[in-house]
């Protein structure tokens, strides 16, 4: 037995169930591949500040969930907890907003690392799809991600999932409200640490999970009641669009997000059946950050959706994913004249495109045919001594239990007809 395990908070994706993750990114990046959104991949970690930005407020994604730690050359580094602050740095060294057409629009698809109380559906590694599009201040690039989530689920067979939306202003307003909320804050009955939150992140206190807090909040300030015109405006037509493209949602003016970088839109996609960890997946318009990391005024929205959490939804909704049996055929030698032979013609049916695979380890008859089932594969190649002297093998459809024997340098020819 081996004395090892995974850390705590973290899982591994075996067969069968690791398809359906490999599903879920699929057809979350399906709709944005389509969409023009390119491919980008940054490191596993980045320097520590890229994250814990030291100016703005702090979230507890950063002074609590970290893992940051010293390399042995003295770096200061970090795991990434987020895609959005990895993907912007990436985009900026390469200088693609100065190729001259914004926004630049990226996805990517990776693990992200939080060191987080783990319970179900929240984890210390866990998996994210995610895009960003950069550099324009467009209420339709708004729309458009949020349609695109929606079409991603949707695509899934998810349907008990809602889209919350809100706006959270920009530097004009917002001070003014955060200020307006920190007095109400201060008010209330509330422990060291939330009132301690209270003047670091007051936003925040909106997000407390907690009844008590909950019910002390019924009449703080809300944000829409201070929105610039400008914020107004743009998130009038952020709604509009968005209920053209037929997709629901449902206003949350005490929505706010755990990262310091929002502003205007922001957006949750929240599921029923998942208990508390409801959030299937976030996002939202940051047009600070790209200056708060150095680079130029950028604009930009984005979103990442929780591949973890999305499995675990359609799990509670009981989706059946269609997920295509791994192989199509399964070849099984009976002797060893036979292993060689059909050897071959598992490496010619891959050649021309057609899934194959193979009883491997000198199996009897029983226990090969078992394997075929398992792999899903629809036709079993069977072939033993006798076939061979005969120049036939034994094409068996798994299906319906039909047997024929075909002649040996048939095989790719009648198994692409039959497959097509
Ligand atoms: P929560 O409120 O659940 O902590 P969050 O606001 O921290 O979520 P984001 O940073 O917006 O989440 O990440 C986007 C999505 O990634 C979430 O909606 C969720 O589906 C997923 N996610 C975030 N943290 C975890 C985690 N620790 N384990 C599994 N999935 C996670
Ligand atoms: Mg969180």
């Amino acid at each position: 037995m081996s004395t090892f395990q995974a850390p705590k908070g973290t899982y591994d994706l075996l067969p069968p169930d690791s398809a359906k993750y490999l599903a879920v990114r699929e057809a979350i990046a399906t709709p944005l591949r389509d969409s023009g959104y390119g491919y980008v991949e940054t490191p596993g970690f980045e320097n520590v500040e890229l994250f814990a930005r030291g100016v703005g407020e702090s979230t507890d994604i950063v002074t609590k969930e970290m893992y940051a730690f010293e390399t042995k050359g003295g770096d200061r580094l970090a795991l990434r907890p987020e895609g959005t602050a990895s993907v912007l740095r990436a985009a900026l060294e390469a200088n693609l907003h100065k190729a001259g057409n914004l926004p630049v629009k990226l996805w990517y698809s990776g693990s992200y690392y939080r060191y987080e109380r783990p319970q179900k559906g929240r984890y210390r590694h866990f998996s994210q799809v995610g895009a960003e599009a950069i550099g324009a201040e467009d209420p339709a690039l708004d729309a458009e991600l949020i349609i695109l989530a929606d079409q991603a689920y949707r695509s899934l067979g998810l349907r008990n999932f809602r889209i919350l939306l809100n706006s959270l202003g920009d530097k004009e307003c917002r001070p003014v409200y955060r200020a307006a909320l920190q007095d109400f804050l201060r008010g209330l009955d509330l422990d060291e640490d939330t009132l301690a939150r209270a003047e670091i992140n007051p936003l925040r206190v909106l997000d407390d999970k907690r009844a008590d807090v909950q019910k002390q909040l019924t009449d703080a300030p809300l944000l829409r009641d201070y929105l610039c015109d400008a914020c107004k405006a743009y998130h009038v037509e952020v709604r509009e669009l968005i209920t053209a493209a037929g997709v629901a949602f449902e206003d949350d003016l005490k929505l706010v997000r755990g990262l310091d970088y929002y502003t205007r839109t922001t957006f949750e996609f929240v599921h029923d059946g998942l208990g508390s960890q409801s959030a299937v997946g976030g996002g939202g318009r940051y047009d600070g950050l790209s200056e708060m990391i150095g680079g130029p005024a950028l604009p930009s929205v984005g979103w990442a959706l929780g591949v973890d959490r999305t499995v675990l939804a359609l799990e509670a909704e009981g989706v059946e994913l269609e997920l295509p049996a791994a192989t199509s055929v399964f070849a099984v030698p009976l002797g060893e004249g036979a292993r060689r032979l059909l050897f071959a013609k598992v490496t010619e049916l891959r050649k021309v495109g057609i899934a194959a695979d193979f009883a491997f380890g000198g199996k009897g008859l029983k226990a090969a045919m078992k394997a075929a089932n398992r792999s899903g594969a629809r036709y079993a190649l069977v072939l033993g001594e006798r076939d061979i002297a005969d120049g036939v093998v034994q094409l068996k459809d798994m299906e319906s239990g039909e047997q024929v024997a075909i002649g040996v340098n048939e095989i790719v020819a009648e198994l692409e007809v039959r497959l097509s």
